[in-house]
């Protein structure tokens, strides 16, 4: 007979197929009570592996007074010192504790306001004894120009660290169990105190100390870490800093691991795929081309190209990132890499981040095939192909005929936004797919358009901010690295300079004079404003800042009166738009003010001059993207940073740079975008760099940051590439639990 097995209904079924992940998915209401665990829920807890890496933010021992005189008004802290002062004052309808605490010099007086509950007040000051140690936590307040807190969560401990008493919001503490060593201080929230989460870890922890690890032993091992249950323990129950120290770094560890293995196995997949190789064809497109171009390619261009038709040359699909600093000249080496794909038999599609983008590569791409994109006239040369466009505001019929002519192969080059995703697109022939400015894109796009051909298409990532090793391993970890380094030759100087308004005032209308000079000698100029009106929200709005329709009204009313400026911003219909850009290029234009629509990419050779207006609002890869802009044929430039905010403020050792001023001045001393991008990622906080949403965040990204753990992150790769080779099928249940968790996370991030 068979074994009739009942399924145990109390426990969610899981999909994971590891004990450890499936253990650690377990909902935290499962482990602490209903209300905690909606406090833990605010904080980005929903699972027992949420909870158990919801660390403590510092460990406090008694012997680490705080040092009160460093205590500014509106910080969140936990202070160890000694209560030096306990008394009970007030009316009886309004009795409260005043006590003070020192750490033997500077003192913090404490407020417990307990209205007529007599008994309430008694049992504060019978905690909050003189002599007493005690780590009070929460927002130092300000009382007559002095710091204070007023109702802080306390805990007192004896001498060898151990809680024996406390407060937490007018309760009695009692409960807490935290005993010896380190006492682990939580993020907390209004809602829940450190107290709390280190009572809620405790019981987390009693549930995972014989947890299996996910992984084979030989990972823990080789990385010198200890085992996941060991490193729980030793997080939130630690005796030394250096047990506390290296069981976060197993638990930074895994989550590096887990991204590195999905890499490692998307790169195997990849090259497991099959592609219909493009190899050369001599004597059509490319070469035609080639005899036309108006210079020579650089020494980099001829590089990048030649591993690019390397591999496009392959049965197995290209997976390659060609980062080269702005103005480096990517837009050829893509071309030429589309027209051998239309010569082998194949369709190339670009992918641009704007309309205003795309656009622009369809004229500049068009212009540089000059009767070449002149495919299925009669006029055309023999090798010609057909060249379109395709965005998401096109009129319906516009797009019926972009999309019958990709459909049925007879446009070989197709140019658009992330709106050619959409589902009716359909290729005859896919060959190629370019992905332009990678970092506006969602890196799961590519994936999306992957899935739309028979085979897999080759694939090109640009982007022009250079990123360092540990984030490009991250993001684009399935990828492999072309870099171009050089700029074409006879590109100009530019000159860079931030301007502090408040300080020089004359320098705004200079700015404007400068522009009309500018003009004069034939060139052009950029106005950059942060948002376009008062209200904007949108992704250009930077909250805050000079709008583009005032700078506009402004300057055609004033000082640009007698130039041709136009306006361009991302609210306007793209006809307009387009419009404005092409006669901006052509020259038609003397001036243009703008959002940041022309943020990336947009190459009008002949403007030499920008001021970008409330420059503190941008960051420093932004800024640099814009003035990338300019300088970008023969011509000298000039680019002003204006900015009207606080350049210096009054910090701990006296007066410095505000980091607004910091990073304008990074900009103002040098052009080198890889130089620049190091200064942005210290700047920057890790959701921006991996383009995660808190709900990324939440899950299994939560201790890592790529730029601070970048030593982590390569052990990890090394780490991953072995165990994918030692298990290319994903059969250890951990590994395939590990990459089905970070493919959702990315997904759900994009
Ligand atoms: P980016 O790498 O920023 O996308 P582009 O591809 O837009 O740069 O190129 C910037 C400018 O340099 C364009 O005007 C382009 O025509 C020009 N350019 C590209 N390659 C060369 C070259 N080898 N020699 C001279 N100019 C070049
Ligand atoms: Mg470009």
């Amino acid at each position: 007979m068979a074994l009739i097995r009942v399924r145990d209904v109390s426990q969610p079924p899981s999909r994971w197929q590891s004990d450890a992940y499936r253990v650690l998915a377990t909902k935290v209401e499962h482990v602490v009570g209903g209300p905690t665990a909606k406090a833990l829920g605010a904080l980005g807890v929903e699972t027992l592996g949420d909870l158990l890496r919801h660390l403590p933010r510092r460990y406090l021992s008694s012997t680490d007074t705080s040092d009160l005189s460093q205590l500014r008004v509106g910080d969140e802290v936990a202070v160890l010192a000694r209560v030096t002062h306990s008394e009970i004052k007030g009316p009886p309808n309004a009795r409260r504790l005043e006590a003070t605490l020192s750490d033997g010099r500077a003192t913090l007086p404490l407020t417990f306001f307990g209205g007529r509950r007599e008994q309430l007040v008694k049992h504060w000051q019978g905690e909050l004894r003189i002599g007493a140690l005690v780590i009070a936590t929460g927002k130092v307040g300000e009382f007559k120009n002095h710091p204070q807190m007023t109702h802080p969560d306390f805990a007192v401990i004896d001498d060898s660290g151990r809680i024996i008493g406390g407060a937490i919001r007018n309760r009695t503490m009692g409960r807490v169990t935290q005993s010896g060593g380190l006492i682990g201080i939580y993020p907390a929230s209004a809602k829940i105190t450190t107290w709390e989460i280190a009572e809620s870890a405790r019981l987390a922890v009693d549930h995972v100390r014989t947890l299996p690890d996910p992984w084979p032993s030989w990972v823990a091992e080789e990385a010198g870490y200890p085992a996941l249950a060991d490193a729980f323990v030793a997080v939130h129950e630690p005796t030394t800093r250096d047990e506390a120290r290296l069981g976060q770094d197993r638990l930074r560890f895994d989550e590096a691991f887990a991204v590195q293995l999905t890499m490692a196995h998307r790169r195997a997949s990849a090259l497991a795929g099959v592609a219909v190789p493009r190899p050369e064809v001599p004597g059509q497109l490319l070469d035609t081309f080639d005899s036309r171009l108006p210079f020579p390619l650089t020494d980099g261009q001829q590089q990048v190209s030649a591993e690019i038709f390397d591999d496009l040359a392959r049965p197995h699909p290209m997976q390659r990132l060609l980062q080269g600093d702005v103005g480096s000249g990517k837009t050829i080496v893509a071309l030429r890499a589309m027209l051998r794909t239309v010569d082998a038999g194949g369709q190339a599609v670009l992918l641009a981040p704007t309309e205003v983008l795309a656009a622009q590569h369809y004229r500049t791409i068009t212009g540089l095939l000059g009767d070449l994109a002149e495919g299925g006239t009669l006029a055309a040369p023999e090798h010609a192909t057909e060249v379109v466009l395709l965005t998401g505001s096109m009129s319906a019929a516009e797009k019926k005929r972009v999309l019958l002519s990709m459909a049925s192969g007879t446009a070989g080059i197709v140019i658009g936004t992330h709106a050619v995703l959409g589902e009716k697109v359909q290729f005859a022939e896919l060959g190629l797919v370019v992905v332009d400015e990678q970092h506006r894109f969602g890196v799961e796009q590519r994936a999306a358009l992957n899935a739309k051909a028979e085979h897999r298409p080759h694939l090109l990532v640009m982007t022009a901010t250079p990123i360092p090793q540990s984030v490009a391993i991250t993001l684009f970890g399935d990828l492999t690295v072309s870099t171009l380094r050089e700029l074409p030759a006879g590109r100009a100087e530019i000159t860079t300079v931030a301007i502090d308004v408040n300080a020089q005032p004359g320098w705004v209308d200079r700015a404007w004079e400068r522009i009309t000079e500018e003009v004069a000698a034939g060139r052009q100029a950029y106005v950059v404003c942060p948002r376009i009106h008062e209200k904007d929200n949108s992704a250009e709005g930077l909250g805050g800042g000079a709008t583009v329709l005032d700078t506009f009204a402004e300057l055609t009313a004033g000082p640009l009166r007698d130039l041709r400026v136009g306006l361009l911003h991302g609210q306007l219909p793209t006809d307009e738009k387009d419009a404005t850009m092409r006669a901006f290029a052509a020259g038609e234009l003397d001036v243009l003010v703008a959002t940041t629509v022309i943020e990336v990419g947009v190459d009008v050779p002949n403007a030499t001059m920008m001021v970008i207006r409330d420059a503190d609002r941008f960051g420093i890869s932004q800024l640099h993207q814009l003035r990338g802009r300019i300088g970008r044929g023969g011509h000298a430039g000039l680019c002003l940073l204006m900015t009207a905010a606080e350049t210096r403020q009054l910090g701990r050792h006296g007066w410095e740079e505000t980091p607004v001023w910091q990073r304008l001045s990074a900009v103002q001393a040098t052009r080198d975008g890889f130089e620049l991008a190091e200064a942005d990622l210290a700047q920057r906080r890790e959701g921006d760099i991996l383009g995660t949403t808190q709900a990324g965040r939440r899950s299994s990204l939560r201790l890592l940051s790529v730029v601070e753990h970048a030593d982590l992150v390569v052990l990890a790769r090394d780490l991953a590439d072995r165990a994918l080779a030692e298990d290319p099928g994903l059969t250890t249940p951990g590994f395939a639990d590990a990459v089905a968790a970070i493919e959702e996370l990315m997904q759900e991030a994009h």
